[in-house]
């Protein structure tokens, strides 16, 4: 039997537990993920990466591409079903799992639906953007004609800690930036000053 991972998780503000197991597998294509995630970062892309797994093997993978592609449709979960749709030779993904670093914005969780795809676990959580359950919850809702099964917290620091060190580095380039150009106003100011 394959080695399990357990997670204690808190639920409810009465402080109950829930233990989740996760496989080493499930482990090994979150890194996965994570890796794409990496190639996004390289790009100066906000780091959200993806893999979709089939009978044991990856067959799709994305990593976000926003600003490379100038495309609201180039995040990394509609790459890899994109990729993993042309393997499969079908739009259907019924036996796929998908491992994403990030919770699905909107975009991505509908996709996920239609492509009914019946797995999905996420790493870090995402508050102000998430259709998993943080602003919508479009993967479980009933009304649809495919729920999906959703995990969220799959080597979740890991995930997280990649986009908050994006972040903190993104915000430190803008003041830069910023100040360059304050600068080169100032100097201008200043010759215009002397002549
Ligand atoms: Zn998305």
């Amino acid at each position: 039997m394959e080695e399990k991972v357990t997670k204690i998780i808190p639920v409810g503000a009465d402080g109950t537990e829930t233990v989740r197991s996760y496989t080493r597998d499930d482990i090994r294509y979150m890194r996965e993920a994570i890796r794409q995630a990496r190639l996004a970062y390289r790009k100066g892309e906000v780091p959200i990466g993806c893999v979709i797994v089939y009978e044991d093997r990856i067959i799709g993978r994305g990593y976000n591409r926003r600003n490379t592609d100038k495309c609201t449709l180039a995040h990394a979960e509609i790459t890899a079903i994109k990729r993993a749709s042309k393997v499969i030779g079908d739009w259907r993904l019924e036996e796929t799992r998908m491992y994403v670093t990030l919770e699905p914005c909107q975009m991505c969780a509908g996709a996920i639906v239609q492509a009914r795809i019946p797995t999905v676990f996420s790493g870090a959580s995402s508050p102000k953007a998430g259709c998993a359950g943080s602003i919508l919850d479009i993967l479980t809702n009933n009304e649809f004609n495919h729920q999906v099964e959703y995990d969220q917290g799959l080597l979740e620091k890991e995930c997280a800690d990649l986009l908050k060190k994006f972040f903190v580095e993104l915000r430190i380039r803008n003041k830069e930036e910023k100040r360059a150009r304050q600068e080169l106003t100032d100097q201008m100011t200043a010759q215009g000053d002397g002549l």
